[in-house]
C-alpha cells in the first residue's frame, strides 16, 4: 500500500482513514465512508486495485467526472477507462470484460445494463472492489437524489463476494442508513471524517433581488479577485447568472457562465478555462462542481439560498481545498424559502416530499441564525463541536447583545393588533409607517403603532422577527404556501408583563444584518436596563393617543 502510494501517486503519507478504511477493502469488507470533499476519497478506490492486480468498478452520476479521473490516473501510469453513454471506443468493453483495467468507471445505467455474462467474466479475472462514489446520491433523503442508483442493488446479488464501498461527503445520519440498506451492504464499516473546513470562513447577508443589488455584489466581489485564485458565484436560476454574468463582464471582470442550458462542448471549455486560471470568476448554476478538484478557489458566493445544507456545504466546500483560508458568503432573500412548493414538484413520494421540506427549513435556518454557523453546520451533520469557531460572521461580529425589549415589544403588538392571519411584512410596513394600499384599506394607517417603527429598516425588523422566532416568541405557521405568524405563549407572557415596572429585559444577539445596520447609526437605541418598553413604545404619542394604545393592546 505504501508503496503503491509512493510509486503511484507520489504522496507519502496516508491522511487520516486512508490506511485503516483501505486495509478493510483489501479484507473484503463492505464500506462506508464519509468525509469532506477535498479530502481525498478517491485513493480508497484507487488502490486496493494497484495492489491486488484485480479491476475496481467505480460508479459515478457525471461523465465528465470520470473523464477526468481517467484522464489524471493515465497520467499516473494507472491503467483506467470508462464505459458509459459517449465512449466511442468500441474496444474498451471487451478490455473491460477480460479485466485489462485498473480501475474501471460507469455510470450508474451503464452498470445496470450489463450483462450477467459480462461480470461472470470479469469476476472470473478478478473484481477487488465496487465503488459507489456520491453515494447520497442514492438516497432520497439525500440532496441529489438520483434514480437510477436505487437501481443498483441488483448488482449486489451478481457480485456477493465484491467489497462495496460507498464514499460521499454529506450524508446526515438518514442518509448513511439509506445507504447501507439500499445497497444490502453487510456489516459495513463506517469511516466518517470530520466535516470541519477549519480554513472556511462562513458568512451569510440578505438581499432583495434587484439591479442595483447586482452592481453592490459586483463591487464586493471585486475586494476577492484581487488577491490571487479564483471564485465561483453560485445562482439558483438560469436567469440569475445571465444577470450577473453581465453585470461582471460590464464591469471588466474575467468570468465565465455555466449552466445546464449550455451546449456540453461550451460547458467542457468553460470548465478548462476555469481550471486553467483564466477566468477569475465563475457564474453558475449548481450544474457546476461535482468533483471539481480545483484547489486555489478563494470565494463561494451563493447568490440566493440553496434548497438544502447538504448541497449548500459541498458548493461551498469548493473553495479553499488547499487548506489556505477561503470565504463563503451565502446571500439570501425571503422568497427562497417559499419556494417548496417548486421544489415538491418533483417529489416521487410523500416521504421525498417531507426530505424536501425538512431539508428548506434546515436551511432557512442556517441564514437566520445569529448563533455560530460552523457549530450549527457541524450538528446538523452529527459532529459535536467545542465551542464557537471564530471564524464565521456572527462568531466574528462578537454577537453584539442588547436589550431588544421595546423593539420586540413594537413588533409583538402589532402582530397582535393586526390580528394573526398576516405574514411578518405586513406588521413591519405597519411599523415603517407604510401607506400602501393593503395598510390603509385595512385601516391599519389608524392604529396607533404605525409608524412607531421607522427608525429601522425592514431587513432589520425581517431580522429581528427571526429572531423571534428563533427564540420561541413568535410561531410561523405555514397555511399552505403562505406563512403567517402569530405570538406564542412565550410572547404573550412577554407582551404582558412588559407594561409592568418589573420587566426582564430582552436581550438578544444581533443577527450580523442588525449589527451592521447600527453600526451605520441610524437607530435609537434609548432603552435603558430599568425603562419599560411600552412606555417607550409610547414615546413621540399625545396623552390620549398612549392610552389607547395600551388599551388597543389590551395590556394592563
Ligand atoms: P474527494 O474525492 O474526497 O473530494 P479527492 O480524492 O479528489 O478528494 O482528493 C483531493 C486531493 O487530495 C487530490 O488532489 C488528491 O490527490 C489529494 N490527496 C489525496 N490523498 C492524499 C495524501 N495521502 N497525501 C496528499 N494528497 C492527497
Ligand atoms: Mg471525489
Amino acid at each position: 500500500m505504501q508503496s503503491v502510494l509512493q510509486t503511484y501517486f507520489g504522496y507519502f503519507k496516508f491522511r487520516s482513514h486512508q490506511k485503516e478504511v483501505i486495509e478493510k477493502i483489501l479484507d473484503g469488507k463492505d464500506c462506508l465512508v464519509v468525509m469532506a470533499t477535498g479530502s481525498g476519497k478517491s485513493l480508497f478506490y484507487q488502490i486496493p486495485p494497484l495492489v491486488t492486480r484485480k479491476t475496481a468498478i467505480v460508479i459515478s452520476p457525471l461523465l465528465s467526472l470520470m473523464q477526468d479521473q481517467v484522464m489524471s490516473l493515465k497520467q499516473r501510469g494507472i491503467n483506467a477507462e470508462y464505459l458509459g453513454s459517449t465512449q466511442t471506443d468500441k474496444t474498451v468493453h471487451s478490455h473491460a470484460e477480460s479485466g485489462t483495467y485498473d480501475v474501471l468507471y460507469m455510470t450508474p445505467e451503464k452498470a445496470c445494463s450489463l450483462t450477467s455474462r459480462f461480470w461472470a467474466n470479469l469476476l472470473n479475472m478478478g473484481i477487488c472492489l465496487f465503488a459507489v462514489d456520491e453515494a447520497h446520491c442514492i438516497s432520497e433523503w439525500g440532496h441529489d437524489f438520483r434514480k437510477e442508483y436505487k437501481q443498483l442493488n441488483m448488482l449486489r446479488g451478481i457480485l456477493s463476494d465484491v467489497p462495496f464501498v460507498a464514499l460521499t461527503a454529506t450524508a446526515t445520519e438518514k442518509v448513511r442508513n439509506d445507504i447501507i440498506c439500499s445497497l444490502n451492504m453487510n456489516e459495513t464499516f463506517t469511516a466518517v471524517g470530520s466535516f470541519d473546513r477549519q480554513n472556511l470562513f462562513y458568512g451569510v447577508k440578505s438581499f432583495n433581488r434587484s439591479l442595483s443589488f447586482v452592481d453592490d455584489l459586483v463591487q464586493e466581489v471585486s475586494k476577492y479577485i484581487n488577491s490571487a485564485g479564483s471564485m465561483i458565484i453560485y445562482c439558483t436560476t438560469v436567469k440569475d447568472t445571465e444577470q450577473i454574468y453581465e453585470s461582471l463582464q460590464n464591469a471588466g471582470i474575467k468570468a465565465g457562465i455555466y449552466h445546464g442550458q449550455m451546449g456540453s462542448s461550451n460547458r467542457e471549455k468553460i470548465h478548462r478555462s476555469f481550471i486553467k486560471d483564466e477566468l477569475q470568476i465563475l457564474v453558475a448554476t449548481i450544474a457546476f462542481g461535482m468533483g471539481i478538484d480545483k484547489p486555489n478557489v478563494r470565494c463561494i458566493i451563493h447568490y440566493g439560498c440553496p434548497r438544502s445544507l447538504e448541497s449548500y456545504y459541498q458548493e461551498s466546500g469548493r473553495c479553499g481545498r488547499d487548506g489556505l483560508p477561503s470565504v463563503c458568503w451565502l446571500y439570501y432573500s425571503r422568497s427562497d424559502f417559499t419556494k417548496a412548493d417548486y421544489y415538491c414538484a418533483e417529489a416521487h413520494s410523500e416521504s421525498q416530499r417531507k426530505a424536501i421540506m425538512e431539508s428548506l427549513r434546515a436551511a432557512e435556518k442556517y441564514c437566520f441564525l445569529a448563533t455560530c454557523r460552523r457549530k450549527f453546520l457541524l450538528q446538523y451533520f452529527g459532529e459535536t463541536s467545542n465551542g464557537d469557531c471564530g471564524n464565521c460572521d456572527n462568531c466574528t461580529h462578537a454577537k453584539k447583545q442588547r436589550d431588544l425589549s421595546r423593539e420586540c415589544f413594537l413588533l409583538l403588538s402589532c402582530i397582535r393588533s393586526c390580528g394573526g392571519r398576516w405574514g411578518i411584512n405586513m406588521p413591519i410596513d405597519i411599523l415603517r409607517g407604510s401607506r400602501a394600499k393593503k395598510i390603509v384599506g385595512n385601516n391599519f394607517d389608524n392604529l396607533p403603532l404605525h409608524g412607531l417603527g421607522k427608525d429601522y429598516s425592514s431587513t432589520w425588523w425581517k431580522a429581528l422577527a427571526a429572531q423571534l422566532i428563533a427564540n420561541g416568541y413568535l410561531k410561523e405557521n405555514l397555511v399552505d404556501v403562505y406563512r403567517t405568524v402569530s405570538i406564542s405563549p412565550v410572547g404573550l407572557q412577554f407582551l404582558s408583563s412588559a407594561n409592568t415596572f418589573h420587566h426582564r429585559p430582552l436581550v438578544l444577539a444581533l443577527t450580523s444584518e442588525m449589527a451592521d445596520e447600527e453600526e451605520h447609526g441610524n437607530q435609537k437605541n434609548k432603552l435603558g436596563d430599568h425603562q419599560n418598553p411600552a412606555v417607550l413604545a409610547c414615546e413621540g404619542l399625545s396623552e390620549a393617543e398612549s392610552k389607547l394604545f395600551l388599551m388597543l393592546l389590551d395590556i394592563r
